[in-house]
């Protein structure tokens, strides 16, 4: 603990976004990086605590308090490496991370509490800017080949892993690119893709084969989820090749709005909309759906419907709005109920305040209205909770106008078909089955083939797509070798 009056000494600062006005004219990541004057005055506000909730409270279980104090005394080498022990990505995560530690901290109890993820995107920058980020390929092979279907989060910190411990890794990957949600998904004003590229070049440094466009165990995919393949490799060749195989390809199946008018013009799965966009912010081709002039719905209210509210303010939309079928959280949530845990309170993502958003709660679509085939308006219902039912409130029915709905209600699960072609049991919501704990984690009922990620737990987030990747890794090293020095 570098300073131990610096909780009391100095206020939380956060980083700077570029305003509005310049922000939605542009798809470029928008939020400053403190410099090191400002990171270090807020390290300097960890407290070191005896037990560090922080770090529980970190899926990655990131070692924060010494990292805090290592950028407060300077030393941004060794924070560095102190944050690249526990986590490959810092580079995503103090970016797009929502910060569970930043809820767990001591502080948070009764002021702000220590900009953990500000200070993480801090070390992590510099790092690349200083040339301290290399690849560190293995000094001695293993002959062992591993293959790693998805080369999102999961997939990524797997094969890093697995390739720094000697073994031969292939990544193969539907999509032209890799980088799973991180590059196909969540946009550009979130995560530059750079960032993924960056990370892919030093994997390959160190070994790790990419092969995109190709799908693997099943060619059918259902109707909603995007792939660039041109070539299909069956599960039984990977298994005849690989000497281990992990299921790393995320939790891709849509939740549907099954209701009259769900195939007017107009009507879409918020993956749509966004990977189109990331696409054509790539690059590609003009994004086929646009916002523009539009009155666009967003019926969803987590972190892929603020991305396509971002997304349809930067197109020009003339309103957005978001449904939320739950009741509207609490603004402020009782701590002494929650911390350390994650609190259910109102979350107001930087895309919301980008406009007008209307956040519309207790609300559900019980129609879309069109002429011609196009979408046109939507009727909505109003809703009651009581003990954790809904009903609808007879008599509240609206008309709203839409002309662009977009569905970002969730995933359900990954495609089954995948998994039935490798033979792996599903559990009840239709994720692969495999525990996380224990002798054989990580590991499916199908002999050599592993689960990690999005697959595994259903949808999630990077931070854990990253602990199930690496956690994996160590497994399978397990697996292949008898013992492993990979840390879980
Ligand atoms: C729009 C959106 C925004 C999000 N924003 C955030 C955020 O801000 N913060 C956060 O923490 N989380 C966010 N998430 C969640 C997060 O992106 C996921 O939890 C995470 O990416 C899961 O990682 P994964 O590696 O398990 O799977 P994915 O990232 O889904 O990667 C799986 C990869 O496998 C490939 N694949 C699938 N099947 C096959 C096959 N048969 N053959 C070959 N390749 C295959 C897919 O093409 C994909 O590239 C967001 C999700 C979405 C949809
Ligand atoms: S809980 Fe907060 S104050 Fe305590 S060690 Fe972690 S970051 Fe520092």
């Amino acid at each position: 603990m570098g300073k131990p009056t610096g909780f009391m000494e100095h206020q939380r600062l956060s980083e700077a976004y570029e305003p509005t006005t310049a922000r939605l004219k542009h798809y470029r990541e928008f939020i400053a990086t403190l410099n090191d004057e400002q990171a270090a005055l807020q390290g300097s506000r960890c407290m070191d605590c005896g037990i560090p909730f922080c770090n529980t409270g970190c899926p990655v279980n990131n070692i924060i308090p010494d990292w805090n104090d290592l950028v407060y005394r300077g030393n941004w080498e060794q924070a560095l490496a102190v944050l690249h022990s526990t986590n490959n990505f810092p580079d995503f995560t103090g970016r797009i991370c929502p910060a569970p530690c930043e809820e767990a901290c001591t502080l948070n109890i009764n002021t702000d509490p220590v900009g953990i993820k500000s200070i993480e995107h801090a070390i992590v920058d510099k790092g690349w800017q200083m040339g301290w980020i290399v690849p560190q390929p293995a000094l001695v092979k293993t002959g062992k080949r591993v293959a790693i279907i998805g080369s999102g989060p999961a997939g990524l910190a797997a094969a890093q892993q697995l390739a720094r411990v000697g073994h031969d890794v292939t990544v193969f990957e539907k999509n032209d690119k890799p980088g799973g949600l991180l590059t196909f998904g969540i946009p550009d004003f979130k995560l530059d893709k750079a960032l993924v590229a960056r990370r892919v070049k030093q994997m390959e440094a160190e070994g790790v084969t990419f092969r995109t466009k190709v799908v693997v165990g099943s060619k059918e995919l259902p109707a909603g989820i995007g792939s660039d393949a041109s070539e299909f490799i069956a599960a039984e060749q990977i298994c005849s090749e690989f000497d281990a195989v992990i299921l790393a390809a995320g939790s891709e199946v849509p939740r549907e709005l099954p209701i009259p008018g769900r195939e007017l013009k107009g009507t879409y799965p918020a993956l749509q909309f966004l990977i189109p966009q990331n696409k054509a912010v790539g690059g590609g081709k003009p994004n086929p759906i646009s916002a523009k002039g539009k009155h666009v719905i967003v019926i969803g209210g987590g972190d892929t419907g603020s991305d396509c509210v971002g997304t349809s303010y930067r197109h020009g939309a003339a309103s957005v709005t978001q449904f939320e079928l739950l009741p509207q959280p609490p603004q402020q949530e009782n701590k002494e109920l929650t911390w350390p845990y994650w609190p259910l309170k109102l979350r107001t993502s930087s895309s919301h305040l980008e406009g007008d958003t209307q956040r519309l709660f207790a609300i559900a679509t019980k129609e879309l209205i069109g002429e011609n085939g196009v979408l046109k308006s939507l009727k909505t219902v109003d809703l009651e909770w009581a003990g954790g039912k809904m009903s609808e409130i007879a008599g509240s029915e609206k008309m709203v106008a839409a002309d662009l709905v977009l569905l970002a209600m969730g995933f359900v699960n990954p495609v089954g078909a995948l998994l039935d072609a490798f033979g792996v049991a599903k559990d009840a919501r239709g994720n692969a089955r495999a525990s996380t704990d224990g002798e054989g984690c990580y590991a499916t009922s199908a002999p050599k083939v592993f689960a990690a990620g999005d697959t595994r737990r259903g949808q999630s987030l990077v931070v854990w797509a990253i602990r199930e990747g690496r956690q994996c890794a160590r497994e399978v090293d397990n697996f292949l070798m008898g013992s492993t020095t990979l840390p879980r």
